[in-house]
């Protein structure tokens, strides 16, 4: 796990929540203005004289009608309550208080802008003033259902991603610190590939924090998608790296088993992350956990993935060794650097980069980093 250094993060956000807040805003308004005529409150005719893009007013308009009824904009006379779902008019002042939250700048930035650390706070207290914690729970499905459809994540994040992960700078993967992570557009600027966005606290569970932005981690597929999925995580029990990484509270222990003439050969080493700090420490939990369902070791599988970067390992101790048996002077003239240079010759030699506020930019610099740090700690000071 490497931290998102937090001036980087924080600059994002405001810029982020200026572009999402718009879309927000203009969802909300098409929304009310469904529930209006459905309730007899606003004429059809303010839909179809509305500036909204066409599929908008009909995607809106068939999440409140039974069967998709609304094909085209030619449809919308169908827009009436006698076609609508029963839950319109059972949940009706409940919707209206929902959208009505939302549609203020203020507690929409309480919102989008929400710390890692009071995130579940924020969506159990929306719960709690929507009624959706307890009771009915076919209640609660809609209502779920119902933020998550203003919440348009997949409709509305899109259009901001890109702009998101170039302002951010991710280059490589938070939670595995293993994949190339970069954003990229073509010369026309449009997007080529982006990061995932993984909800640390899932969609399903925190329906309320489906777009907030320390909720939403820049990371990999593998990550994101075929390690993560929607499991339930909280802070307690892992790391978000909105506020931690690893530091050298985990390190990378390689051991080396001599079982090959070539020391670089990968069957030499065995990896593992080791935990430094006890057992008591609250961030041991979150890395390591108290069972298989907590800890980033364990979500993320790091040990089963690092097993196959052994063969990097075995050229790191290669080189290593090369340094430490008198060759030093050799190589730092051999590269064109001074002596006290180190941090060049770290990055030039190694192919990685020594400090950890920028282990985000390139894959494995962890494990290049604290393998090498044991070997050769003067490249430290
Ligand atoms: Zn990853």
């Amino acid at each position: 796990m490497i931290a998102i250094p937090p001036a980087l993060s924080n600059t994002i956000a405001r810029i982020y929540f200026d572009l999402i807040k718009v879309r927000i805003f203009e969802r909300i308004h098409l929304i009310s203005m469904v529930m209006d005529v459905l309730g007899g409150n606003q004429p059809l005719s303010s839909i179809q004289h509305d500036a909204a893009n066409g599929n908008s007013k009909i995607s809106v308009a068939n999440f409140f009608v039974n069967g998709n009824l609304i094909k085209t904009l030619a449809d919308l006379p169908k827009l009436k309550m006698s076609n609508a779902h029963n839950w319109v008019s059972t949940y009706n002042s409940t919707l209206r208080n929902i959208l009505t939250h939302f549609n203020h700048e203020m507690r929409l930035r309480k919102i989008i802008l929400v710390s890692p650390t009071n995130a579940a706070t924020v969506d159990r207290e929306l719960k709690r003033r929507f009624k959706m914690m307890t009771g009915n729970s076919g209640k609660k499905a809609i209502l779920t259902k119902f933020v998550n459809f203003i919440l348009d994540y997949e409709g509305m994040h899109k259009y901001v991603a890109y702009q998101v992960g170039i302002e951010l700078g991710i280059d490589c993967c938070p939670y595995c610190n293993r994949m190339p992570n970069q954003t990229i557009v073509d010369e026309n600027d449009n997007g080529v590939i982006r990061p995932a966005f993984d909800h640390f606290l899932s969609q399903s569970h925190y329906p309320f924090l489906a777009l907030s932005f320390f909720n939403l981690v820049p990371c990999c597929f593998y990550c994101n998608t075929s390690l993560k999925g929607g499991k339930k995580l909280s802070i307690n029990t892992h790391l978000n790296p909105f506020l931690h990484g690893y530091g050298q509270d985990c390190v990378f222990k390689a051991n080396l088993k001599n079982l090959h003439a070539d020391i670089s050969h990968p069957d030499n080493f065995e990896v593992r992350l080791h935990c430094v700090i006890p057992a008591t420490n609250p961030k041991y939990r979150r890395i390591v956990g108290n069972n298989l369902s907590e800890g980033n070791i364990n979500l993320f599988k790091l040990n089963s993935l690092y097993y196959s970067h052994r063969d990097i390992i075995g050229e790191l101790w290669l080189k290593a060794q090369k340094y430490s048996s008198g060759h030093q002077g050799a190589l730092f003239t051999s590269l064109g650097l001074r002596q006290e240079e180190k941090e060049k010759f770290y990055r030039l030699y190694f192919g990685n980069y020594r400090n950890e506020d920028d282990f985000v930019k390139r894959p494995l610099s962890k494990l290049t980093h604290d393998i090498i740090r044991e070997m050769l700690p003067d490249l430290f000071v």
